[in-house]
């Protein structure tokens, strides 16, 4: 038998394609084969496809955990070539976060455990980046701060929470901790406050608003004295076309 030659910097579609052109049976009686099409579908679909797409290539991958890996020593994928136990694990947690950010808008914590979920199945991967990216992603989802504008106590930093840069003084913060509130709503470094997603974007939004409406308010002062200054250019423009050509004449 020829051995199948494959060029690994074609891009991944066009290796599985001439991966599937080789005459092989059909890719249905090949877990492994059909593994790497969902998994290829998986990580070319938008999220709504991509979660149960990878739901599925880890069910395939858990099929043939104890088979060991075939096409990946001609066709690499960019990393977890070596194990079926591996990819399996992959996708587990990318079904899982896929799933995690689904929920979130809904229900942060329900979303955080899904994070931990995928932090897990990256881990059992090892994949070191991966799983500390999730590892953040789920504490972040758990953090609850208590707006400094409404007073709402919020769950989600980078969701629902965020930071704002502000100034505070020592007696501030002291306040805050005298008064029993959250303390935690003053940054460290005492250089920000918490404010709730609705707050941030509400000055946000009338911030970008007032804005445009000065930047408008400034182009019609301005447009009266651009449009003199225009007029007195191409007078000039004209003054000196005409000396040139009468000096030409001379
Ligand atoms: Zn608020």
């Amino acid at each position: 038998m020829i051995p199948i030659q494959i060029d690994p910097s074609w891009p991944a579609g066009a290796r599985m394609g001439f991966l599937e052109a080789t005459g092989l049976p059909p890719l249905a009686s090949h877990p492994a084969l059909e593994a790497r099409r969902l998994e290829h579908a998986a990580f070319t679909s938008p999220p709504p496809q991509a979660q149960q797409l990878h739901a599925n290539a880890a069910a395939k991958f858990q099929q043939i955990m104890r088979v060991p890996l075939k096409t990946y020593k001609h066709v690499p994928t960019r990393d977890h070539n070596d194990s079926a136990e591996e990819r399996y694990f992959l996708h587990q947690g990318w079904a899982s976060f896929y799933q995690g950010r689904d929920a979130q808008d809904k229900d942060p914590e329900t979303a955080a455990g899904l994070m931990s979920r995928a932090q897990q199945a990256f881990k059992n991967a090892r994949d070191e980046g991966l799983w500390s990216r999730m590892a953040a992603t789920s504490s972040n989802l758990k953090i609850k701060r208590t707006c400094w504008f409404c007073h709402r106590e919020m769950q989600g930093l980078e969701l629902n929470i965020q930071y704002y840069p502000a100034h505070t003084t020592e007696y501030g913060r002291a306040l805050v901790r005298t008064l029993g509130q959250d303390v935690t709503a003053i940054g460290e470094g005492g250089s920000s406050v918490a404010v709730c997603l609705p707050c941030a974007t509400m000055v946000q939004n009338q911030a970008d608003a007032y804005a445009q409406r000065r930047t408008e308010e400034l182009k019609g002062e301005l447009q009266p004295q651009i449009n003199k200054l225009v007029s007195a250019v191409n007078a000039l423009s004209e003054r000196i076309a005409r000396l040139e050509s009468s000096a030409h004449r001379h």
